[in-house]
């Protein structure tokens, strides 16, 4: 896993992993951020955003905001991908720090929850539950929204891209639901659910991680 982005000290640590005799590879475009002022009230948020390339597809987890599209497109250069051979969007929600920059991506299908796909432009619901290509899985992971979806990677390592169904560290830290959610203990649930599988977690709004699973 490759870590790009507006943070400091995360350098580069490759994934290239075999599954199901395929590759998958996995590098963090965007490293998401939020911060609040001294009210609590959330003032600037920019979600992660997430490439997966598998001999299948090329795929995008949430795409952030404008504000950070200069780092993704320096991103996808330092990758050596181009964003026109990405064929595949998918969002972990509707809010808005997490859809920016879907026009970046003009052969892309986005693809969302069945309960959020009517609030952006564009996208079709995707079924959960189920591999959208081996190794890659789409969860659905509900509280933060009622359509709230991770997409569990496994590879030489599990990982999660948790959007805002984890969003933060402190959140697994404290094994405390998203601040803004629509039902606490399923929020909570969801929260459990993506930390019992992740080796890594990749939050809605902070670095990567590793988790304590083992
Ligand atoms: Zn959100």
């Amino acid at each position: 896993m490759r870590v790009h982005g507006y943070n400091g000290g995360h350098g580069n640590i490759v994934l290239n992993a075999m599954r199901y005799g395929r590759m998958i590879k996995l590098d963090v475009l965007a490293v998401g951020s939020l911060q609040r002022d001294g009210d609590g009230k959330v003032f600037d948020a920019h979600s992660s955003s997430v490439l997966i390339r598998t001999g299948e597809r090329t795929i995008v987890v949430d795409t952030s905001t404008e504000y950070m599209r200069p780092a993704i497109k320096t991103a996808f250069r330092q990758i050596g991908v181009f964003p026109k051979d990405v064929d595949t969007i998918v969002l972990t929600h509707s809010h808005h720090d997490h859809i920016g920059n879907n026009g970046m991506f003009e052969n892309a299908a986005i693809l969302m929850h069945p309960d959020e796909h009517g609030a952006v432009a564009g996208a079709v619901p995707l079924e959960t539950g189920a591999d959208l290509v081996p190794g890659v899985r789409i969860v659905h992971t509900p509280g933060h929204t009622k359509g709230s979806i991770s997409v569990f990677v496994s590879a030489d390592k599990k990982y999660a891209v948790a959007g805002d169904a984890l969003p933060r560290y402190g959140n697994y830290e404290g094994m405390t639901p998203p601040f803004i959610n629509i039902d606490r203990d399923v929020a909570l649930e969801s929260l459990k659910m993506i930390s019992r599988y992740a080796d890594v977690i990749i939050p809605g709004h902070d670095p990567p991680f590793l988790t304590n699973r083992r």
